[in-house]
């Protein structure tokens, strides 16, 4: 897909939005968006929020009339209004054809057995997955979220093959396998995990107990859903679909696009989309392109792995921290599994922040917590309280683990 052609497809994609969607109508007020013919241009139209949406609920945002919606998603809200986002039957399709590919290169073929783990319903993670799979022509065990001892029977007797779930649900299943002493009675080669940033720990964890080849896959439910993007068998990035988006990498804080290479924030453009197209949706999610074709040869560039979310930042004491620095410290400091916590609270009026983490068994616990205390002083520059834990002590999350407890006043 050459960049003239996305362009325009991107040009015509905002002219449509400002003429039929009520919640761009009153964002481009005053913006002569019919002249817009040129990417710099492109680059000066305001972003859109999550916050548009949910302003604009339950469906301002729809851009076709009432009869051409066949099916809404929501995101899971954790505070305030949802966001509810309609699909056309159009829609539905693009995006059944994304995640066909997704399967592709992940190398999942007619002969596999798919286990989708996410939830059905207003969550777009199942039925995305059911949909991609079913046009591939693999078999769907759909079992939906929850009920760990059904999903291993399913596993075991429906002889599944490849594993589609959140990365922390799959380490779940992955210590329940380890504990039964269920690895030869499964057919596990291939895991799809996606919705969450997951760490090399935890991909090692994962990796040493199933023994299974995993691809990571992007999406979001704003942009149509899991999908968009997964990474191919060389591990070295995740190929997005620009035959349907248009990604931008932007500086999170002055929102300058920023090129190639570097790392920013996420915004995409759906510009095929029918019922709710989005224009430069701010995602949140941190990553960056990667210049360069990959080496397997497939023309779709490439999105590097989520680092972080752009709203992740937490101030501790005055000082900026990012979760992703603890995991890195925590990586670095052998003896200590992929979990970990942090929490935040007040001691008299000042922040205490407790860092929480799981450890090996047969490792010395106030050593580490030493060693711990240690590397955060010196890493993230102020002083933390150290939590030396046994595996399993920290709760497991079927869908996203929430890593920052925040109860500060
Ligand atoms: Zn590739």
């Amino acid at each position: 897909m050459n960049e003239f052609s996305v362009m325009s497809q991107c040009f015509a994609q905002v002219r449509r939005v400002a003429k039929s969607s009520p919640m761009y109508i009153k964002k481009y007020a005053g913006i002569p968006v019919n002249t817009l013919m040129t990417k710099a241009q492109f680059e000066s139209l305001p972003f859109t929020t999550k916050q548009d949406l949910r302003d604009a609920y339950p469906m301002g945002m729809q851009c076709v009339p009432n009869n051409q919606i066949v099916r809404v998603h929501s995101s899971s809200g954790t505070t305030g209004l949802p966001v509810i986002i309609p699909y056309s039957s159009q829609d539905i399709e693009d995006w059944a054809v994304m995640m066909e590919r997704c399967y592709q290169l992940a190398g999942v073929t007619i002969e596999d057995r798919v286990q989708v783990t996410p939830g059905f319903g207003l969550w777009t993670a199942g039925l995305g997955f059911q949909a991609g799979a079913e046009r591939l022509g693999a078999m769907v065990i759909p079992t939906g979220s929850g009920n760990t001892d059904r999903q291993l029977q399913l596993m075991r007797d429906l002889e599944a093959t490849v594993l589609i779930g959140t990365s922390s649900y799959a380490l779940l299943i992955a210590e329940e396998v380890e504990r039964r002493d269920m690895r030869h009675d499964i057919k596990l080669k291939k895991g799809i995990f996606g919705s969450e940033r997951w760490g090399d720990k935890i991909r090692d964890r994962i990796y040493k107990t199933l023994g299974i080849e995993f691809f990571d896959i992007y999406g979001l439910t704003e942009i149509y859903g899991p999908g968009i993007a997964i990474d191919c068998s060389e591990h070295m990035g995740m190929h997005y679909f620009n035959d349907f988006i248009y990604c931008e990498i932007i500086d999170p804080v002055t929102g300058v696009v920023l090129p190639d290479g570097e790392q920013g924030e996420i915004v995409i453009t759906s510009f095929r989309k029918e019922a709710a197209p989005l224009i430069r949706y701010r995602t949140r999610d941190m990553s960056r392109i990667i210049p360069g074709t990959c080496p397997c040869g497939s023309p779709f560039p490439r999105l590097d792995r989520i680092v972080g979310r752009s709203d992740d930042m937490i101030k501790v004491k005055g000082t900026n921290i990012y979760p992703a620095q603890v995991e890195e410290i925590l990586r670095n400091i052998e003896g200590f599994s992929s979990e970990y916590r942090i929490i935040l609270d007040n001691e008299g009026f000042r922040d205490r922040m407790t860092v929480q983490a799981e450890a090996f068994e047969g490792t010395d616990l106030e050593e580490l917590e030493k060693e711990l205390e240690k590397s955060c002083k010196s890493g993230l520059g102020i002083k933390v309280i150290p939590k030396a834990m046994k595996i399993g002590e920290l709760p497991r999350s079927e869908k996203k683990t929430k890593r920052v407890i925040d109860s500060r006043e």
